[in-house]
């Protein structure tokens, strides 16, 4: 199997034909029509350049600024938190709980309180990751954040295609970002999605993904915008990528499947499952933890995968134990040390075919047996 499904040619030979080459076109349009229905809720989407940009036109929207904080997930890839930095405000990290290893429900409650007493205000917004697909508890986070009247981010760069109670992720925060990288699950060479709440909230955004030009007939300009959107060529491919979306989240949870019965009697060894029956992940990655006295840590096995030209990564590493992010408060209880320091995130791909992941499997028997 490719990465790119076969109608995507078709769409881009059709951007050519009609020269939309451009930041802007019928394909950009179609891609994010495509995407609303998808979806659903009512949710309007604004194609951009990347998933980054999205988080990043998330919180210019919600009017974080200067001296602001704004919580986010401790546990994440540095894209989730970079975009509060761009702003000039401050990342609050929050651990995760172990069953979805995403940010923590009772401990984000915790965190919104002590900010407040210590520096009289609310944080200006919650940033939460459905990590390599798996949903947060939304629902609880979603509770948490209505509480406080903080609106909530639903960063789901990882999770198209994911579902938590029926409802896809990338429709539970006041925003939500999506990203078509190329190592996501869906791709247009690059790219993401803002996914907003109305027309009026992705009208903002466009204002500001099109270097927020106020409507005169010369360029006059009262904000700081941004060139963030999505060109037509890379929206038609995302308009073809929509049509194997479904076989692509298929393949990738199959994938999953076939690693946990094959994994499955390696004592210590634990491959993440949906924690209940409201997750339904896209197993966008199937990771592991490794207990301790499992005779074998994730880097090592790391390595032993790689003598035989098997590519596995270790977990994100947690925002709080980056140098970049060290004069930043952080709530937590060491869930996300620990995640980190047991985990493997396993090859996934959809191109890797039931033979290439049963060998992967049995490379780590192997590894495991001689330790
Ligand atoms: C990929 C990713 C992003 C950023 O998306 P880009 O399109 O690469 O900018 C943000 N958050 C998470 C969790 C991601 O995995």
């Amino acid at each position: 199997m490719n990465h790119m499904g076969g109608t995507e040619r078709k769409y881009v030979a059709d951007a050519f034909d009609t020269d939309w080459i451009v930041p802007l076109g019928p394909h950009v349009d179609e891609f994010e029509h495509r995407l609303e229905s998808y979806l659903g809720h009512d949710k309007r989407v604004l194609a951009l350049s990347s998933g980054t940009a999205a988080l990043h036109l998330a919180l210019t929207v919600l009017g974080v600024g200067a001296g602001d904080e704004v919580i986010c997930q401790d546990l994440t890839f540095a894209a989730s938190a970079n975009p509060v930095v761009y702003l000039g405000a401050k990342p609050v990290f929050v651990d995760s709980e172990r069953r979805t290893m995403n940010i923590d429900p009772e401990l984000l409650e915790e965190a919104i309180a002590d900010r407040l007493s210590k520096t009289g205000r609310l944080p200006k917004a919650i940033i939460a990751v459905d990590m390599y697909g798996m949903p947060a508890q939304l629902d609880r986070i979603a509770e948490v954040a209505a509480r406080y009247g903080i609106p909530l981010v639903e960063d789901a760069a990882e999770a198209l295609g994911s579902t938590f109670g029926g409802r896809r992720c990338g429709t539970f925060g006041t925003f939500a970002a999506l990203s078509f990288n190329g190592n996501k699950i869906i791709t247009t060479s690059g790219g993401g999605a803002l996914v907003c709440p109305g027309e009026e909230e992705r009208r903002r955004a466009l204002f500001f993904a099109t270097q927020a030009r106020e409507d005169r007939p010369y360029y006059y300009h009262e904000h700081v915008g941004y060139n963030y959107r999505l060109s037509n060529v890379c929206g038609a491919i995302g308009c073809g990528q929509m049509e194997v979306l479904p076989e692509r989240v298929e393949r990738r949870r199959h994938i999953h499947g076939i690693y946990t019965e094959a994994l499955a009697d390696i004592p210590g060894m634990a491959v993440q499952q949906n924690p209940g029956p409201e997750f339904d992940s896209n197993f966008w990655l199937t990771t592991v933890q490794i207990a301790p006295g499992t005779g074998i840590t994730p880097d090592a096995l790391r390595l032993a995968l790689a003598a035989e030209n098997i590519e596995s990564r270790l977990l994100w590493r947690p925002m709080h134990m980056q140098p970049v992010f060290a004069e930043a408060p952080y709530y937590g209880h060491g869930v996300s040390d620990e995640l980190f320091e047991r985990g493997l995130c396993l090859p996934s791909g959809s191109i890797l075919t039931d033979e290439d992941i049963e060998r992967v499997a049995a490379s780590i028997h192997r590894a495991v047996a001689k330790n």
